[in-house]
């Protein structure tokens, strides 16, 4: 008998405003969004700070982190306070502050028990010539101290040439900043924290300058980390599945649907998102077909059985390890 209880999950996004925000969210993706430059939509996520609301199905209009706490079974049962992934999409017209992300042990020390962030992008699309920030070349705390006091931005940043279908991991503590021009796929761990080390001087709408965090970035930053230089993808393609990255907190690949496609969901969840193309998708235990495409994100429960793509279409997932 088919249960729709374990049929497919559909999140309703979540759309935040940045100052660096534009509107490619709507023009693009086709998003109903609020006016204003819209820079963020979480479309997978149990945070608080953006806890996306099912819609449809049998679990119409309960929040992720509802069914995260109150019916874990659809996670697999996996242990946990909260749900540990955050999938969004970022559109920057404008520059994203220069800054770097804490790891779980500071995090937890210093930001009220929360998690650390580890981050990566998929580049979905990508003005020609941009580049993007990724690591900084101070060798000790002292130095990124006095590059920073004395604005030497151009010296202390490595900027990593950025195309289509371009992959870049993020661990904690490395120095970042997306680029005006860019949009991206992020997967993350559940996370919030960022340290501001630079934000170009920027003036908000009401005078204000937003907030910068040098002390905790000094604490935070790996001066070790050796930087990329570029962010192709190398990883051999298997039957249409290209493994992005595999650290603790994720596994991200790259799945691409030609035709027709059975994928087994033997993990404990598995976060989708449809980042090119259309097509159809349905759960061997739910027997419900949905209608999917690009800008389509959805989690596919424990027990939901074989998930079978119909259509042409690339599709970004992520899972626990
Ligand atoms: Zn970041």
């Amino acid at each position: 008998m088919p249960d729709t209880s374990r049929d497919l999950i559909f999140p309703a996004p979540i759309f935040h405003e940045k100052i660096w925000g534009g509107r490619k969210l709507a023009t693009d993706f086709g998003y109903e969004i609020p006016d204003g430059p819209i820079g963020e939509c979480w479309a997978i996520s149990a945070h608080p700070n953006g806890d996306c609301v099912v819609s449809g199905g049998a679990w119409d209009g309960m929040h992720l982190s509802e069914l995260w706490d109150q019916h874990r079974e659809l996670f697999g049962n996996v242990e946990g306070d909260r749900f540990p992934l955050l999938v969004k999409i970022i559109d920057a017209k404008d520059h994203l502050s220069v800054q770097v992300h804490p790891d779980d042990a500071y995090a937890a020390e210093h930001e009220n028990g929360s998690l650390g962030k580890r981050e990566c992008w998929y580049v979905l699309a990508v003005d020609p010539g941009t580049k993007i920030v990724i690591g900084q070349r101070a060798h000790d705390r002292a130095e990124l101290a006095q590059m920073i006091e004395e604005g030497r931005w151009d010296d202390m940043l490595n900027l990593v040439p950025c195309h289509v279908g371009d992959f870049f991991p993020i661990e904690p503590g490395t120095v970042h900043a997306i680029q005006g021009g860019t949009l991206i796929l992020e997967t993350q761990q559940s996370s919030d924290v960022t340290y501001r080390v630079y934000d170009y001087d920027r003036v908000q709408d009401d005078g204000s300058t937003r907030e910068l965090h040098i002390q905790q970035s000094l604490d935070v930053v790996d001066y070790g980390m050796e930087a990329p230089a570029s962010g192709e993808v190398t990883a051999p393609e298997v039957d249409g599945v290209t493994e992005l990255m595999e650290c603790p907190n994720f596994v991200v690949d790259r799945v691409r649907v030609s035709g027709e496609k059975n994928v087994e969901q033997e993990w404990p969840f598995l976060c989708v998102s449809v980042i090119e193309g259309s097509g159809t998708v349905s759960a061997s235990e739910a027997g419900v077909t949905h209608e999917i495409a690009r800008g389509t994100h959805f989690l596919a429960p424990a027990g939901c059985g074989t998930m079978a793509f119909a259509g042409d279409m690339t599709l970004v997932t992520s899972r626990l390890p």
